[in-house]
């Protein structure tokens, strides 16, 4: 029996980069296979209910498809999971969900891509092969005593769940901001830890931090700066300071807002280059393609380990365009002016009419 053509491509992760791809490749009529190992979208369906994006959502459009919105301020992460299912449907795109891909190995004629689906194991021959599987795997972990206890979280799911609760929350930047404010007029009773003697105004949200500092002026959100934690136990939070005993912090709840990083595995073994200290892999910037010939990045994995996020959905569009382009020699004429395509004329055309 004669081996199945292998696909064209297969997309591995669909997030929005993954998905822009897909609608590029349909576009161009290129056979390809597309997995994620959860849901489309997964990475922000675990965003904290009711956040809102930070870029403005002409920016988060993709391939040149419209973002409805009736309000014209940035708009939530559930309603963009919205936005995805809809351009799913639109382009009825088929994406194998819930199927993680475990390993991909260099064979002729391609790659074999082995798969853990629901149920069983799965393996796919594919010439090229795009890793578009974002960058936020796993949260950067503390490693001290009774960080693994119940009530202690990296994940900030609702403010509601520390109503009339004290809540301690371990972090500087946007996250940790954002929840200790949300949590505070969720009726939480909310202390801050960070281990720098104030808070970046380059990495918290320009309207954050006013309304901040004014709630740890007012006492109404109390700051602990220069402490880090060493050890949680089911009560209290011991904290180091610079000088002095550890502070014993009495909490209910615990909220490490430490940031995420992702799981480079499949790209070590797949022999591409990371570099340096962020472990940025090694790619050619024309075309996304790695070191390693047939192997190209989509989205966020190119940045490797973001201490400081360098890339964002509204700066990876491109990345969809210069895959496609190295694939069928066109740019996906959609991708073209996002901003201009998706939201009527630029000034000059309008002032044309
Ligand atoms: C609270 C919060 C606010 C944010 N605000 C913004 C913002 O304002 N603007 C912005 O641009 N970004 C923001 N981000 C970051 C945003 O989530 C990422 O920029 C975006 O999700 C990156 O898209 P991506 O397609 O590159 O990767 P992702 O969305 O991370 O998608 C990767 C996909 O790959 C899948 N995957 C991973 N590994 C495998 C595997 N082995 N097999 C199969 N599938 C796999 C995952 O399940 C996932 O669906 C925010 C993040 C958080 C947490």
């Amino acid at each position: 029996m004669s081996e199945p053509t292998p696909f064209e491509v297969a997309i591995v992760g669909a997030g929005p980069i993954g998905i822009e791809l897909a609608v590029c490749l349909t576009r161009a009529g290129v056979p390809y296979l597309h997995l994620d190992a959860a849901q489309i979208g997964h990475t922000l369906t675990w965003w904290p209910r009711n956040t809102s994006f930070f870029s403005t959502t002409e920016r988060l459009a993709l391939a040149g498809v419209p973002i409805p919105n009736s309000h014209q301020g940035r708009i939530t992460g559930e309603e963009y999971l919205a936005y995805l299912r809809a351009i799913v449907e639109q382009f009825d795109l088929r994406i194998n969900t819930y199927e993680p891909v475990t390993a991909i190995e260099r064979v002729e004629r391609g790659f074999m891509l082995r798969t853990a689906p629901l149920a069983g194991e799965r393996r796919y021959h594919a010439r090229r092969v795009v890793l578009a599987i974002g960058d936020m795997h796993w949260p950067n972990r503390l490693g001290i005593p009774g960080e693994d206890l119940p009530h202690v979280s990296h994940y900030f799911r609702d403010p509601h769940d520390y109503f009339r609760r004290r809540l301690l929350i371990v972090g500087g930047k946007n996250s940790a901001a954002e929840a200790a404010l949300r949590c505070w007029r969720a009726g939480a009773l909310v202390t801050l830890s960070y281990r720098g003697s104030r808070l970046d105004e380059r990495r918290v949200k320009h309207w954050l931090l006013p309304d901040l500092e004014a709630q740890f002026a007012a006492g109404t959100i109390r700051f602990l700066p220069e402490t880090t934690p060493m050890a949680i136990t089911p009560t209290c939070v011991e904290l180091a300071r610079p000088s002095g005993p550890p502070l014993r912090h009495e909490t209910d709840f615990v909220l490490l807002a430490t940031g995420f990083r992702g799981d480079q595995r499949l790209l070590e073994s797949l022999g591409v280059e990371l570099r340096g200290e962020n472990r940025v892999p090694s790619f050619n910037p024309e075309t996304m393609e790695t070191n390693v010939p047939g192997v190209y990045l989509a989205g966020t994995v190119a940045a490797g380990i973001q201490q400081r996020y360098t890339l964002f959905i509204e700066n990876c569009h491109e990345h969809a365009g210069k895959i496609t382009r190295a694939i069928t020699g066109h740019w996906p004429a959609a991708l073209g002016d996002v901003a201009a395509r998706s939201y009527g004329l630029a000034f000059e055309q309008f002032e044309a009419n």
